[in-house]
Formats: C-alpha cells, sequence, structure tokens
C-alpha cells in the first residue's frame, strides 16, 4: 500500500481494493466466501461517496436480510459518518414496500393498506377456495409460481387471480407483492421507471447468486444496462432454489449488462487452511466456478483439522457438543495438540460468542438447547422463520391488537407493557421455562420497533411483518449462537459446530420423497456454505440415531463427509472423548 492510497480504500488487498475503485458502469464481483465480498462493497460505497462526490442519496445497496442491511449502514457510519445516513441500504422486500406506500393508490390500496402474514394468506386462500385442505396444499405454490417463471397448472392460475383479488379487497398485502407490485408498476410505466433510475444511480446487491425472478425484474428496471450497477456473489452459495432464486440470474450477468467488469477476489481471509481444504473438497463436484483459484490468506501458524464425531444418538451428539464448549473455555480441547487455538494476534481464550451450532432443520434444534441449558450456558437461538411467527411474538402481536383496539393503552410500547405483564403471568403458571424465556425474548425483541412506532400500531404491524426472518442474533452478545445453515449465510465465526451430518438431513430428505440431482447439489453447496463459516475450528458430527419430527430415525453418516480427505480430518472417536471427560471428573472430585 503506497501512500497514495486512498484511506477508505486501505484496508483492502489489491483485488479488493480495484473492485472497489471501480469508478462507473456495471461491476461483477464474483468470490468464495470470506474473501471479502462484502467488505468491498461497504468500502466501495464509502469510497464513492466520500472520494468520487457520489451523492450518497443516490446510493442503493440490496442485502438479502435485514440483519444484513443492519450490518452494512453501521459498517458505512463507521466509514463515512452521517453521510451513511443517506444511503439507503434495505432488502428487497423493503424496498418495495416503500415503492407501495408512495403508489399505493395505483396499485388499488389505500394509505393504510396491511401486509398478511401467513396465517392471513392461508385464511384468504381457503377463503376463495372455499376448502382449507385444498388451501394448506396450494398456499406455497402461490408463491413459488409468482417467484419463478415455469409452467404453471391453469387450476393454480385461476387461484392465484381470486386470491389476488380477495387480497386487495381487503386492503392488504402479501409478501411477494411487495416486490411483485412495484415491478407491475415500473414495467408498465416507463415515466415512473425514469424517476427511480434517476433517484437511485448507484446500486449494488448482495449475495446476487440467490435473487429469484421478480427481484430480478425490479433490478432490470432500476439500472439500465449501461448503469452502475454493482452485483456480488458467489454461485456455490447458491441456497434459495427451493424458494424460487435462481443462479442462473448471477450467471448471465455479462449478458444482461454488456460493458460489465469483472473481479475475482481469491484470497479467504476467514477460515484456517483445513477448513477451506475440506469446503472445497466438498463443493467441488457441484461447484458452479470449476477455475475457482481460493486460498487462505495466512496467519495460522498451526492449524487445527476438521473434527469429526460419531455419536450414537442426536443426545450424545449434543452431549458432545456441549462437553466439547466446556474444553474451549477452559482451555482445553479435544484437540488442542495441533488445535488453531492460536489466532493471529496470539489471543485464544474462546467465549460463548465466538461458537455457532448449525443445523440443516429447525427441528433438531431441541436437543442442543437441551444440552446447553443443562450446562448452563447461554444461548440465542436465529430462526429463519419470520419474527411474527414466533409463538411468543404471535401471543403478544395478538394481544396486543385486542388491547389497543379496546383503547386500553394510548401507545404501542405502553400496550406492550402491559400486554407482556399479563401474558408473562399466564405462561409461567404453565411452567414450561421454554416458552416463558421465549415470551422475554419476544418482549426484548419487540420493544425497540414498539418506541419507535409510537401509537401507530399499523405501522408496528407492518414492520413486524416485513422482518422477514427474526433479527434477534445479536452479534455481540457473549452467547453461543444456534442456527440453521440457510440462517448462517454471510456470517462467520471462531468455531462451528455443524451436527446432524448424516445422510436424510444433509442431504435432506422428507419422507416418501427423493431429492432430485439439481436439489442435491443445493445440499451440497449449503453443506460448503455451513463450513466455510467457520475461523478457526470445526467439528462436524452425525448421530446413528435420532428423534426428528417426532419420529426415530436411523440415518448413516453424510455422503458428503467422504469428500474429506483423511490427512485433513481429525476423527474424535467417542471413546476417547468420555475417557477424557471421565477423567477430568475425576480430578475435580
Ligand atoms: P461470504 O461469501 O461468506 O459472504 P464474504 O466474501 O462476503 O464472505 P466478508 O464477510 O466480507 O467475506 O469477509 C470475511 C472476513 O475476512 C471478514 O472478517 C473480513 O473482515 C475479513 N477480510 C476481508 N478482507 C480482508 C482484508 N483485505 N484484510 C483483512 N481481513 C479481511
Ligand atoms: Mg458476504
Amino acid at each position: 500500500i503506497s501512500d497514495t492510497t486512498p484511506a477508505l480504500l486501505a484496508g483492502l488487498d489489491p483485488d479488493q481494493r480495484a473492485a472497489a475503485a471501480v469508478r462507473s458502469g456495471p461491476l461483477l464481483i464474483i468470490a468464495g466466501p470470506g474473501t471479502g465480498k462484502t467488505r468491498t462493497l461497504t468500502h466501495r460505497i464509502a469510497y464513492m461517496v466520500n472520494d468520487h462526490q457520489v451523492p450518497p442519496e443516490q446510493c442503493l445497496a440490496i442485502t438479502f436480510t435485514r440483519k444484513a442491511a443492519a450490518e452494512m449502514s453501521e459498517r458505512l457510519g463507521r466509514l463515512i459518518g452521517e453521510r451513511a445516513d443517506d444511503v439507503t441500504v434495505t432488502t428487497f422486500h423493503a424496498f418495495g414496500l416503500s415503492v407501495l406506500r408512495a403508489e399505493h393508490a395505483r396499485v388499488g390500496l389505500t394509505a393504510s393498506f396491511g401486509i398478511a402474514d401467513d396465517e392471513r394468506r392461508l385464511a384468504v386462500l381457503a377463503d376463495v377456495l372455499g376448502d382449507a385442505a385444498a388451501a394448506r396444499g396450494m398456499v406455497s405454490e402461490l408463491s413459488r409460481v409468482r417467484r419463478s417463471p415455469q409452467p404453471v397448472d391453469p387450476e393454480v392460475t385461476k387461484a392465484l387471480d381470486a386470491y389476488l383479488t380477495k387480497l386487495r379487497e381487503l386492503n392488504l398485502v402479501d409478501f411477494d407483492d411487495l416486490v411483485a407490485l412495484p415491478v407491475d408498476l415500473l414495467e408498465s410505466d416507463p415515466a415512473l421507471s425514469a424517476e427511480f433510475r434517476a433517484r437511485y444511480s448507484w446500486i449494488c446487491v448482495d449475495e446476487y447468486q440467490d435473487v429469484d425472478a421478480l427481484q430480478y425484474r425490479l433490478l432490470r428496471m432500476l439500472a439500465p444496462a449501461g448503469g452502475n450497477v454493482t452485483a456480488i456473489g458467489d454461485p456455490d452459495q447458491a441456497i434459495y432454489r427451493f424458494r424460487g432464486a435462481d443462479v442462473g440470474f448471477f450467471l448471465r450477468f455479462e449478458q444482461d449488462f454488456p460493458s460489465a467488469e469483472v473481479v475475482h477476489l481469491t484470497r479467504n481471509y476467514r477460515s484456517g487452511p483445513h477448513i477451506l481444504s475440506g469446503a472445497m473438497q466438498v463443493v467441488r463436484p457441484s461447484t458452479l466456478v470449476p477455475d475457482r483459484v481460493l486460498s487462505a490468506a495466512g496467519g495460522h501458524a498451526d492449524p487445527a483439522r476438521i473434527g469429526v464425531y460419531p455419536a450414537a444418538s442426536d443426545r450424545t451428539e449434543a452431549a458432545f457438543v456441549s462437553r466439547t464448549i466446556d474444553q474451549l473455555l477452559g482451555g482445553t480441547s479435544l484437540h488442542s495438540r495441533d488445535s488453531g487455538r492460536v489466532d493471529d494476534d496470539g489471543e485464544d481464550q474462546i467465549g460463548f460468542g465466538d461458537i455457532a451450532v448449525l443445523y440443516r432443520t429447525s427441528g433438531q434444534a431441541g436437543a442442543v438447547m437441551d444440552a446447553l441449558t443443562r450446562a448452563g450456558y447461554p444461548f440465542q437461538r436465529h430462526s429463519h422463520d419470520r419474527l411474527v411467527e414466533r409463538p411468543g411474538v404471535r401471543t403478544l402481536l395478538d394481544e396486543l391488537t385486542y388491547a389497543t383496539e379496546a383503547r386500553t393503552a394510548p401507545d404501542v410500547y405502553t400496550a406492550l407493557q402491559s400486554v407482556a405483564e399479563v401474558t408473562s403471568q399466564r405462561v409461567s403458571r404453565l411452567n414450561r421455562t421454554e416458552r416463558t424465556s421465549e415470551l422475554y425474548v419476544a418482549v426484548d425483541l419487540l420493544t425497540p420497533l414498539a418506541v419507535e412506532c409510537g401509537d401507530d400500531l399499523e405501522r408496528f404491524r407492518r414492520e413486524l411483518l416485513l422482518g422477514a426472518e427474526v433479527d434477534a442474533l445479536d452479534p455481540r452478545a457473549d452467547r453461543i449462537s444456534l442456527l440453521t445453515l440457510h440462517a448462517a449465510k454471510g456470517l462467520e465465526f471462531p468455531v462451528v459446530f455443524m451436527v446432524g451430518c448424516e445422510n436424510g438431513l444433509l442431504p435432506l430428505r422428507w419422507p416418501g420423497e427423493e431429492p432430485d440431482d439439481e436439489q442435491l447439489a443445493e445440499e451440497r453447496r449449503l453443506f460448503f456454505v455451513g463450513m466455510t463459516r467457520a475461523q478457526r475450528l470445526l467439528y462436524l458430527s452425525h448421530a446413528a440415531q435420532r428423534i426428528w419430527r417426532g419420529q426415530l430415525r436411523e440415518n448413516g453418516p453424510s455422503p458428503f463427509l467422504r469428500a474429506l480427505n483423511s490427512s485433513i480430518v481429525e476423527r474424535i472417536d467417542a471413546e476417547t472423548a468420555n475417557r477424557r471427560q471421565r477423567a477430568q471428573q475425576l480430578t475435580l472430585m
């Protein structure tokens, strides 16, 4: 880095700097996990605003989750101060909502339109079909056909039309509408799209490999072919096909934006070299980036191998996680011999906040939560469910609607407090620790929003529904993070446990269904995403037996584990683990 390197580019390597400094036109940054894509994007925006007079209010950065958006805003704030406030950092859905707020009348909505949650959608569909069971069978199909342009059964089209008409009568939109309606508006009104293009002349999209057809159309409306549009992503981390995402949009970026510059980043700053090689070995058979170059940036003097633990059951697997955490906290990891517990600055104390437990399905969290609770370890669970679908939040919201309608409270915050009080008394009578704490979590989650919303309950409901995922995960909290592989996208942790590395869970196999080749490839990429969240220590475990969705399942190890070269794996055998554990208990006695 020379003396003339602009300060905002100083923290970037030469490839990242080249990408951040592209002055105008379309740009595609294509790179593997941990190569600093998100970091480069953030610095790029800061640099353009600070050093190249790009008006911050003309910058639109689109991320995949609200959490990612909040994180990016915060980082931008640190780089360029309050000018960051003028940059729009948002998700596709939140952006669409802002368009609808301004243009609601043109799609037949009044200003106080609401957003239908899943329960409401189902009720509306059941109403128009006159058949609740049929509605349940069709509701997710409605989303899928709207997000991906595939041949559609005429029955479904008919149901969709009736459903949408009914929604509008009720002055409601659903989640897909949040993108679909603005797309219709912009596509049918050149003056409006010109207005938006002038308003946002700098557009960046992170995790572009996971856009669906509606989001893609929105982007095409906002960004002209030669425009200042930056797309960032990694095709090998495309994991949302089941929700209508299509990695094909990423792969054809250069056709859509023919003057695009393409930058590859090749240095992984996140993971130790064995973790990185292991992840590459796993993804290779399905890779969408065959000529990928990805190397560990270094600073791992004595890198840890990947720990693989075969457990007899989901219970013993959870006990392994908890026991290993115990050892890590005490500095006596099972494979401390050659562990990576040496980080760049020689600091090797691991805390709860450094640890994540990842799983394929949220139903696997129970066993882990039990074991952690028994050990007295603090944890936070990030569920990919919508905030409003958490039982505690749901209960509170229902009570709250009732209370404010009955005008027993003047503003949302006060109403929330009193409702929480009453509800907690009722729930505590049930004496179910989990449900009680769920309620506290829910109150914590809702409080900042309630304060912000004053007495506008409708806005509160709307924001809540829009918080498409539970944003409960506080990256700075001193707690172990529990989350699904999907929710772990973009994140990183010094220590990662991937539990349930079994045939049937990874790849996932629903009873009576066989995944096709595309699904298998996506499961493999999901495994890859999980592994590449780890910085220093990665443990992969599998259980011979587990209770899953109320059934006893017997699963063999995940076939993806076979891809791992034995030289980078340390098999942790159950006997040794137990013996060490017993020995430790004896010393303590
Ligand atoms: P993913 O594909 O998982 O989203 P990513 O490519 O977006 O990963 P980042 O999250 O931006 O990667 O960066 C990964 C880690 O590497 C972060 O901790 C980041 O601060 C660090 N990092 C990135 N670039 C550099 C650099 N030039 N020097 C030092 N650290 C870096
Ligand atoms: Mg990223």
